[in-house]
């Protein structure tokens, strides 16, 4: 494909869609009418789905607390199937917002879909310093890119999620980090292959 050249070389996404997926339930963003954070979350009374993939097929609601702003998401149907949302990049796969949680580390930028997303990593990070056994939940985390693992980026990666926690207690638009904005890297569907541009 040659439609996006100047982005970095593309890294397969299904498998880590996979872990992902499962964080999509709460996901903390940059409001499209203020700029403040506001949440998306599946609509209030829907029962949990029984598996993490039917989150990306789950009506959502975006909604601010700062300005009121409000806006529902419903998947797309196509013939007699409904198209879900395809989770990865910076943005919200539903609403295609910034992710409020993003920072610059090493180089790059770190984000999160929420506090439960950012332990996560966490756990993840810190448990390779003390190396213990992988288990099935770790192995889940193997797609992570070289950088978030690499052990000589550890202490930084730590202390860009100590930034991402900070930045989901604010809320205000002039509370915002400086890096949520667009930036055009979600996930894209090429020729029915999946390909995702983001950091991770
Ligand atoms: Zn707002």
């Amino acid at each position: 494909m040659s439609s996006e050249p100047t982005r970095p070389a593309p890294v397969r996404h299904q498998d880590h869609g996979t872990w992902l997926v499962q964080f999509s339930g709460r996901i903390l963003v940059v409001c499209p009418r203020c700029g403040g954070r506001a949440l998306v979350a599946p609509l209030p009374g829907l029962a949990a789905p029984k598996y993490f993939s039917s989150l990306l097929f789950q009506p959502r609601r975006l909604s601010c607390t700062n300005c009121g702003k409000a806006a529902d998401w419903t998947a797309a149907r196509r013939g007699n199937g409904l198209v879900g949302a395809v989770p990865g990049g910076t943005e919200d796969p539903f609403f295609r917002q910034p992710l409020w949680l993003q920072t610059r580390c090493a180089g790059r930028i770190l984000w999160a879909y929420d506090e439960e997303h950012i332990d996560a990593l966490a756990a993840y990070v810190g448990a390779r310093l003390r190396e213990r056994h992988a288990s099935p939940t770790m192995a889940m985390f193997a797609r992570l890119p070289v950088w978030m693992k690499s052990a000589h980026r550890r202490a930084e990666v730590l202390a860009g999620l100590a930034t991402l926690r900070a930045l989901a207690l604010r809320s205000r638009p002039a509370e915002r980090s400086d890096v949520a904005h667009e930036r055009g890297d979600r996930p894209r569907h090429h020729g029915g292959v999946l390909f995702r541009g983001g950091p991770y």
